[in-house]
């Protein structure tokens, strides 16, 4: 299946979804509406259950893993749509470099699926970008998932609260164990949380190091309850 669709999924296809009546970005099928085919979609990398509460890590009775015992993150439970596995990292690549604004909605959509209706945050945060790297790219692509899904949850989208105050280098030119120093003071809050729950969007989850930097920020703002939302996260072997 997944050769398959390494020799059909076309980036360049998604824009002209917007247009009804054609084929699935990721198989090429015809006769369904939205980005991709109900097959296609039953086949996506899901991240298996249970999970761990805080990380959403795969493992055994849904205990909090090793990881988050050992080195507690600074936000309370993550909700991960998918595991970062082809196809899921080909789209989230297309969205961060080619601002597709229909996979932005879509992605919204999946993690608004695996929300509680009775158990949602005050507000919504998506990671920001620092400005230098927004004025190369053009736009946020956590942002294009955070607005629409703040929307869809009737729930305010604070998208100036938070500010990126350190251009760090790449996070996937570093080590892991670098990855959280890397972090440290990259963001700034000057809003007042106080008593508030947060939801923070971002596109990946890979060692937390971002969420928990901004978890951090958020928390010195007087947040009670940080959720981290993202599309995917990677999975450890
Ligand atoms: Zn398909
Ligand atoms: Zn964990």
């Amino acid at each position: 299946m997944s050769i398959f669709w390494q020799k059909t999924l076309n980036i360049g296809t998604i824009i002209r979804q917007l247009v009804p009546a054609q084929p699935c970005v990721l198989c090429g099928s015809m006769g369904h509406s939205g980005l991709w085919c109900k097959a296609c979609d039953a086949a996506m990398p899901r991240l298996a259950l249970p999970r761990c509460p805080v990380c959403a890590h795969p493992g055994p009775g849904g205990e909090v893993c090793g990881q988050c015992l050992k080195n507690p993150p600074l936000f309370d439970r993550t909700i991960a749509v998918f595991s970062y596995q082809f196809p899921v990292d080909r789209l989230i690549q297309s969205l961060k470099y080619h601002e597709q604004l229909a996979l932005g909605r879509v992605f919204a959509e999946k993690l608004k699926a695996c929300t509680e209706p009775n158990d949602l945050p005050d507000c919504v945060i998506p990671m920001p970008l620092h400005p230098s790297r927004l004025k190369n790219r053009g736009f946020n692509q956590a942002r294009l998932i955070a607005a629409p899904l703040a929307k869809s949850l009737h729930r305010p989208l604070l998208d100036h609260a938070c500010h990126r105050v350190r251009d760090t280098p790449s996070q996937t030119s570093l080590p892991w164990p670098e990855r959280s120093k890397n972090m440290r003071g990259a963001f700034s809050c000057e809003m007042d949380l106080s008593g508030m729950r947060v939801a923070l969007v971002d596109d990946v989850l890979t060692t937390g190091a971002s969420l928990n930097a901004l978890a951090d920020a958020v928390k010195k703002q007087g947040a009670i309850e940080i959720d981290a939302w993202v599309v995917a996260r990677t999975v450890r072997d």
